[in-house]
């Protein structure tokens, strides 16, 4: 059977066996959660977040020096930056239109206990400026996503103007990619298992509360996704990345189901470069440096739950948005979903710093707070697709320029 195959059984049996427990046997449920269900799928997870920080110092180092020329990293980073900008922003606006047309938040609400102490979020300032470390080996303790991957590209870019001089550290880099990448290979194979395990502990503890009540908004970020998934990356794969949509969707479902069950960007990264270089023929340069990128600022299902959610919070509270804050809306979705840490639950935080920015209620954000844990899911898997996206547009785009898969090393010999 293929992995997929046995991953997508893993996530239903898991969904079913912990519905039936919370409905039948609560306390059977408690006592397999805290021996089975919950270790297995913590196991899982620790397994693939051990590699997330090597990976994304050796793959972002190897890919920035087989690049090589700073013209060609420029060009392949302006365009990166430009398809993420431009996806969020339709997203966000696909997210907006689809919540006026539904209203969700059009029907009755007791809004009278909502509490909810919201997190200071950073300033876009204090962003820009942290991006480069002061310290990159705490900022790999720490796992800073932007910092190591601001580091990785400093080495990558001196290893190429080195050439024959580092000859040695880039062949350590490039065989501590290979390692890494056997050792997805080789976690991979648990995944069924991991999948099966997280699943049942979360809709084991979850069941199905709250979903009846907010069904309406749950329904209309689940749309909003699905038309993103569909219109916007089916589209842009196949205008621009002259790429069956079909072929997309199917080679990358593996890494999907993987964001899926684990709600969080970062901790998928090996399997979704892993994915696109297999099964999509992304060439190693661009989805080492696509798709971690991708990974710590470009989310589009983030910014569509924050879009939705910022409408129904409106809507709940009776505020009318005028058309200047709606684009307000739009803009600062966009950063708070760049700001966005791809870890679970994150996206909720950031959507504070949007509803202050329109003078919303922040405790609104008590009302979908308790079935965000099963939107985290689907919205993380598109997070993910985006940015596989990107890397199939990229290579299209590339193709012109001659994107050559060989290997660094063999450049340096010749
Ligand atoms: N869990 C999401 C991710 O990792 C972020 C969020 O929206 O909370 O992509």
């Amino acid at each position: 059977m293929k992995l997929t195959t046995k991953i997508f059984i893993g996530l239903i049996l898991g969904a079913a066996v912990g519905l039936a427990l919370h409905f039948w046997a609560p306390d059977l449920f408690e006592t397999l959660d805290a021996w089975f269900f919950n270790p297995l799928g913590t196991i899982f997870l620790n397994l693939i977040k051990m590699l997330v920080v090597p990976i994304v110092f050796f793959s972002i180092t190897l890919g920035v020096a087989s690049l090589g020329d700073p013209k060609k990293l420029g060009r392949i980073g302006g365009k990166t930056i430009a398809f993420f900008l431009v996806t969020t922003t339709i997203a966000i606006s696909i997210a907006i239109s689809l919540a006026y047309l539904f209203q969700p938040g059009s029907g009755d609400f007791d809004t009278s206990g909502a509490n909810y102490e919201s997190q200071e979020a950073p300033g876009v300032v204090e962003t820009f400026t942290n991006i480069i470390p002061t310290n990159p080996v705490q900022a790999m303790t720490e796992g800073n996503m932007l910092q190591i991957i601001a580091f990785a590209i400093f080495i990558g870019f001196a290893l190429a103007m080195l050439g024959r001089k580092t000859e040695g550290v880039m062949k350590l880099v490039e065989q501590g990619n290979e390692i890494m990448m056997f050792l997805v290979n080789l976690i991979m194979r648990f995944a069924p298992y991991g999948a099966f395990g997280l699943l049942a502990s979360a809709i084991g503890t979850m069941g199905l509360d709250g979903a009846a009540a907010m069904a309406a908004y749950m329904l209309v970020v689940l749309l909003a996704l699905f038309v993103h998934l569909v219109v916007v990356y089916g589209s842009a794969v196949s205008i621009l990345g002259k790429m069956n949509p079909i072929k997309f969707f199917k080679g990358f479902f593996p890494a999907f189901t993987v964001g899926f069950s684990t709600s969080s960007s970062s901790s998928t990264l090996p399997v979704s470069m892993k994915t696109a270089q297999e099964n999509l023929n992304v060439p190693k340069p661009i989805s080492s440096f696509v798709q971690p990128l991708g990974a710590t600022i470009n989310m589009d299902g983030t910014a569509i739950m924050q879009g939705v959610a910022t409408i129904f919070i409106a809507q709940v509270y009776g505020t009318d948005l005028a058309f200047t804050q709606l684009v307000m809306v739009v803009i600062v979705a966009v950063l708070a979903s760049i700001g966005t840490a791809g870890v679970p639950g994150v996206g909720l935080i950031m959507l504070a710093m949007v509803l202050n920015q329109v003078a919303l209620p922040v405790e609104g954000i008590a009302l979908i707070i308790g079935i965000d844990r099963l939107l985290d899911m689907t919205r993380t898997a598109v997070n993910i697709t985006g940015d596989a996206a990107c890397a199939v547009v990229i290579t299209e785009s590339e193709k012109k320029h001659g994107i050559s898969e060989q290997k660094p090393a063999e450049q340096i010999a010749e």
